[in-house]
């Protein structure tokens, strides 16, 4: 798929309106715990600033309801973007409040303006035209650099794109990046093509499943997604998470892994405890020997072997979803072996989903991974086969 490239643009001189992904995890204390998704847009930043432009920055930040909520102000997201730009980065008050709409007005050569959360704007999740059309009046060009709202069609994603021609609109590096490496991951794999995939259900990766199938060469299944599998083959699994309802979907799952040759793996241990809690009692068992009323929360020992020595010949490693309850020390393990292997690999390795991005930086393997994708939902959908709604308008070429 080919899109609309910023270089294609003629941006001198020019305001310039970039959307992009803020969205940061923070602590209590509101102070950003991981800035990836602020690095991953310097390069569009810094591109346009090169070219003299006037930069309007625009982003949301957790889910306030459309009303002002001061918590999810983009204030901290101000100052790491001062502090990585070396450059004054001014926060609007509103987002297009008058006096916001005078401000943007105002501004000079190489200013930098970042609005405040989109989502304090009623119409950025319901696509309104009034408010795209009042955000597309602040810029001369617009720039999509936000992966990871690229599969909602919001004001800002979506309605925005209808007000610029396609001279005056495209997607930044970021966006193009993960567009690219997806499409390249999924079309011309370099074989064996490896999918761990992993997370809490069944229903969110289903449709993932199924696409991916006829394009890889092994699939290795791990977390609560796994239960729904291994009913599915006639085990107990006790009390481990399951989604009765998919027994049917898994089964064809499986079948249509057969029919079409691809290695389809499951745990064959597990690490089950009595409770979902840090601090419950907790010991390996055969995936087929899970004691009544007990839960499978990580992959055991044997799955980790069994999961390397699968690992061992591929080129390609796609990984979406932990392999247990990472967020609890002691059913990590499993997830950071894995973490540890698929990052000393030598294969091509991309890592999609929030929860598996945050786990390989936990483990402190994030630079050797070969891509880290900044969207979860997006990455998921696009492996799907969708075309995400803020990347349809940006289309030149499809495949
Ligand atoms: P997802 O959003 O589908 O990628 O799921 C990620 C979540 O799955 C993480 O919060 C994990 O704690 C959870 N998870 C992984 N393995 C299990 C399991 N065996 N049982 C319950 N939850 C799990």
């Amino acid at each position: 798929m080919e899109l609309l490239n910023i270089k294609d643009l003629d941006l001198a001189n020019k305001k310039v309106f970039i959307r992009c992904d803020f969205n940061v995890p923070m602590d209590e204390f509101a102070n950003i715990s991981d800035d990836r998704r602020i690095r991953s847009a310097l390069a569009t930043i810094n591109y346009c600033l090169d070219q003299d432009c006037t930069i309007i920055l625009a982003s949301h930040l957790g889910r306030p309801k459309g009303e002002v909520e001061s918590k999810y102000s983009l204030e901290p997201v101000q100052r790491r973007l001062h502090h990585l730009l070396k450059r004054e980065v001014m926060l609007a008050k509103s987002v297009v409040g008058e006096e916001t709409i005078e401000q943007v007005k105002n501004l000079k050569c190489c200013d930098v303006l970042l609005l405040e959360n989109l989502r304090f704007e009623k119409g950025e999740t319901k696509n309104s035209k009034e408010l795209s059309e009042k955000l597309a009046s602040m810029a001369d060009i617009y720039i999509n650099d936000a992966f990871g709202v690229s599969h909602r069609a919001h004001a800002s994603v979506e309605g925005i794109t209808h007000f610029f021609d396609e001279e005056h609109k495209a997607a930044g590096f970021l966006l193009q990046k993960e567009i690219e490496f997806f499409g390249n991951i999924t079309k011309t794999p370099v074989r064996p093509f490896a999918a761990i995939v992993g997370g809490s259900k069944v229903s969110g990766k289903l449709e993932a499943l199924v696409n991916l199938l006829p394009k890889v060469d092994k699939v290795l299944i791990g977390g609560g997604m796994a239960f729904t599998f291994l009913k599915q083959l006639g085990y107990e699994i006790g009390n481990s998470l399951v989604e009765d309802d998919l027994l049917e979907d898994a089964k064809k799952i499986m079948d249509e892994a057969k029919r079409l040759g691809v290695k389809f793996y499951l745990p064959v241990d597990v690490v089950a405890a009595q409770t979902f809690s840090a601090d419950s009692v907790s010991k390996v068992t055969p995936a087929q020997e899970i004691p009544i009323g007990w839960m499978g929360l990580d992959i055991g020992p044997a799955t980790v072997r069994l999961y390397r020595e699968v690992l061992a010949d591929t080129q390609t490693i796609l990984w979406n979803g932990p392999m247990g309850v990472y967020e609890m020390e002691r059913f990590a393990r499993g997830s950071s072996k894995i973490a540890h292997f698929v990052a000393d690999s030598y294969a091509t390795t991309v890592v999609g989903g929030g929860d598996t991005a945050d786990l390989v930086q936990r483990v402190g393997v994030d630079d050797e991974m070969t891509f880290i994708s900044t969207g979860g939902g997006a990455s998921l959908e696009l492996l799907e086969g969708k075309v995400l709604p803020g990347v349809m308008p940006l289309v030149t070429k499809e495949n």
